[in-house]
C-alpha cells in the first residue's frame, strides 16, 4: 500500500466509523449472534492474492458488525463502560503510523518522555501524591490493564519484602502472604498464581455491611501471620470495587500496612479517574500511604483500550524486580543513569507509544472537559438511585458514590427472587435498547446499572429505568398469573382425587 492509497483508504476507515458513531444507536446493544456464527461467514482458506479494500470494508459491515457488542452505544449500561473517542482514536493512529517500540528511551526518547511527561499530569490532576511523579522518588507509566498492574505491584512488593533476594532465589511460596477482600478483583488472586505464590498465600479479610475492608480484621490478620512466621508482602486496597464499586478505607488501612511493612497497592481501575473532580477524591483519602496505585484512562476516561495509568511511590523496587540488560540493548544513555527505560517497569519489553492517545484526549477536552465528563455521570446515576430507592418495586442494595447503581427487584411472595431478577436481566437485553449486567451482593442476584458511555445522556438514563419498571410489572404479571394457574391446577386435582387414588401397587408376578 502506497502512502497515496493509504491516504485514500484511511479517509474511507475514518469515514466507517464516523458513520458507525453517527448511527449506533440504531444497533441492538448486545450482538445478535450465535456461537460460530462469525466464523461461518468467513472463507476457510487464507486469500492467497491480496484482495480490493472495498471487500475489506464491505466485509466490515457484512461479517464484524453483526457481532459486535456496542460497548460505545449510549445504551450500554453494562460491566464498567470501555469509552472511546476521537482524539484517542487518532492519537492511537498516529501511534500506530509511527510504529515505534518504545522499549527504552534511546529507541525512541519522544515515546519515554511524553509518556512520563503526561503521568506527572495526571498524577496532579488527580491529585495523587507528590511521591509518584518522576521528579520525586516513584513515577508513572502506562501497562496494557489494571490486571498487568496488579502482577507488576505485587513482583516490585515481593522483591521489596525479600530485600531484592527474589531476583536470584524466587519467591518463597510457602511463607508469602497477600492480603485482599471478597471483593478485591480477581486479577489480583491470579497475579498470586502467576508470581508463583500459589492462592493459598492469599488472605481474605472481612468486609463490613457497605462492602468495605475492615481494617482492625486487617490488621489481626497481620498480626496473626506474623507471629506464626509468615512474611506478608502486599495489601490490595481497592477504590471502586467491580462488583459494586466499594470503597476499601485507605487513611485508616495505610498504617496498619505501615506498622507491618506490608506495600500497599491500591487498585482504583474503574474509579480512579473520577478524581479529576475534587469533590470526588474524598472516596480517595489516605492514599498517600499507597506504594503502588493503578487507574484506567481506558475504562471511563475517553481513552481506548488500552491506557492503565500505573504509579509507584519507589521505582526502585519496581526495575530492581523486572530491570534486565542484554548486551544488545545497551547504550550510552542506559549505562550513564541518565534517563528512563521503560522496558524495566512492565513485563514484555516492548511497548506502543501510547501515550500519544493520552496526550490527544487531555488537550482536545483538557482537565475541563475530563471533570464535566465524570461529574456528568456520576448526576445521572445519582438521580437513578434517587428514583429506584423512592419505588417500591426496586431496592438500591449498595453505596453508589460515582456512576454504577446496583438495583435489587423486588418481586411478590413465593417468587424465587433470583431466577425472576435474572429473567428480568435478559428481557431488558433481549430488547436490544440497553444492556446490563448482574452480580451477587450478599448471596442475592442484582443487577448493575453502570453509566459511563461517552454518547450517554438523561435521557437514555430515563429510558433504561422506563424498562427496568415495565419489565418488572410485566413480569410480576405473569409471575402472578402462574401462581393463579398453578392454585387452580392443585383445587381441580383436589377434586378429583377421590377417583384418581392411585391403584395398589401389583405384587410382582413370578415369571
Ligand atoms: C476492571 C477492573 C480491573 C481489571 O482492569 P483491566 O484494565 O481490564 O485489566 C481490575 N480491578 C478492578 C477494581 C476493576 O474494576
Amino acid at each position: 500500500m502506497t502512502p497515496e492509497q493509504f491516504r485514500q483508504h484511511g479517509h474511507e476507515v475514518v469515514d466507517w466509523i464516523a458513520d458507525y458513531w453517527t448511527r449506533i444507536g440504531s444497533f441492538p446493544v448486545r450482538a445478535q449472534v450465535s456461537p460460530g456464527d462469525v466464523r461461518a461467514a468467513l472463507p476457510e482458506r487464507a486469500p492467497e492474492q491480496g484482495e480490493p479494500f472495498a471487500g475489506v470494508l464491505a466485509d466490515l459491515d457484512r461479517v464484524v458488525l453483526p457481532g459486535i457488542t456496542h460497548w460505545q452505544h449510549p445504551g450500554f449500561f453494562g460491566y464498567f463502560p470501555a469509552n472511546t473517542s476521537g482524539p484517542s482514536v487518532l492519537g492511537d493512529l498516529v501511534s500506530a503510523g509511527l510504529g515505534v517500540q518504545g522499549m527504552s528511551w534511546v529507541t525512541s526518547p519522544a515515546a519515554t518522555e511524553l509518556e512520563q511527561h503526561v503521568l506527572d499530569w495526571f498524577a496532579e490532576l488527580l491529585g495523587l501524591p507528590g511521591s509518584f511523579r518522576s521528579s520525586g522518588t516513584g513515577g508513572g507509566v502506562v501497562q496494557d490493564s489494571s490486571s498487568g498492574a496488579n502482577l507488576v505491584a505485587l513482583l516490585a512488593a515481593l522483591h521489596r519484602a525479600s530485600g531484592g533476594a527474589t531476583v536470584r532465589q524466587g519467591v518463597q511460596p510457602e511463607r508469602a502472604t497477600v492480603y485482599v477482600s471478597s471483593e478485591t478483583h480477581s486479577s489480583m488472586e491470579k497475579a498470586v498464581r502467576i508470581a508463583g505464590l500459589g492462592t493459598d498465600a492469599v488472605r481474605i479479610v472481612e468486609v463490613d455491611g457497605d462492602l468495605a475492608m475492615n481494617p482492625g480484621a486487617l490488621a489481626a490478620r497481620l498480626e496473626r501471620d506474623v507471629a506464626r512466621g509468615y512474611r506478608p508482602v502486599l495489601v490490595c486496597a481497592t477504590v471502586g470495587s467491580t462488583s459494586t464499586t466499594a470503597v476499601d478505607p485507605l487513611a485508616a488501612i495505610g498504617p496498619v500496612c505501615q506498622k507491618y511493612g506490608v506495600w500497599l497497592h491500591v487498585d482504583a481501575a474503574y474509579a480512579g479517574v473520577s478524581a479529576v473532580a475534587p469533590e470526588l477524591r474524598a472516596l480517595q483519602d489516605g492514599v498517600d500511604w499507597a506504594d503502588s496505585y493503578t487507574t484506567d484512562a481506558h475504562k471511563w476516561l475517553l481513552t481506548g483500550f488500552d491506557a492503565t495509568l500505573f504509579w509507584v511511590a519507589d521505582r526502585a523496587a519496581l526495575t530492581g524486580a523486572l530491570a534486565i540488560l542484554p548486551d544488545y540493548l545497551r547504550n550510552a544513555a542506559t549505562d550513564a543513569g541518565a534517563v528512563v527505560d521503560y522496558r524495566d517497569w512492565q513485563i514484555e519489553l516492548g511497548r506502543r507509544f501510547r501515550a500519544l492517545k493520552l496526550w490527544f484526549v487531555l488537550r482536545w477536552y483538557g482537565a475541563e472537559g475530563l471533570r464535566a465528563h465524570v461529574r456528568g455521570h456520576v448526576a445521572l446515576a445519582q438521580e437513578l438511585a434517587g428514583w429506584a430507592a423512592a419505588d417500591e418495586r426496586f431496592d438500591v442494595v449498595a453505596p453508589h458514590p460515582l456512576s454504577l447503581v446496583c438495583l435489587k427487584p423486588r418481586w411478590p411472595e413465593g417468587v424465587d427472587a433470583d431466577v425472576a431478577t435474572m429473567t428480568l436481566l435478559d428481557r431488558l437485553n433481549d430488547g436490544g435498547e440497553v444492556f446490563l449486567t448482574h452480580t451477587t451482593v450478599r448471596g442475592q442476584a442484582v443487577l448493575r446499572v453502570a453509566i459511563g458511555a461517552p454518547a450517554t445522556t438523561r435521557a437514555h438514563v430515563e429510558r433504561v429505568w422506563a424498562l427496568l419498571v415495565e419489565g418488572h410489572d410485566w413480569l410480576a404479571a405473569d409471575f402472578a398469573e402462574q401462581a393463579a394457574a398453578r392454585t387452580a391446577e392443585r383445587e381441580q386435582a383436589a377434586q378429583r382425587e377421590p377417583e384418581s387414588q392411585p391403584e395398589p401397587e401389583e405384587a410382582d408376578s413370578p415369571a
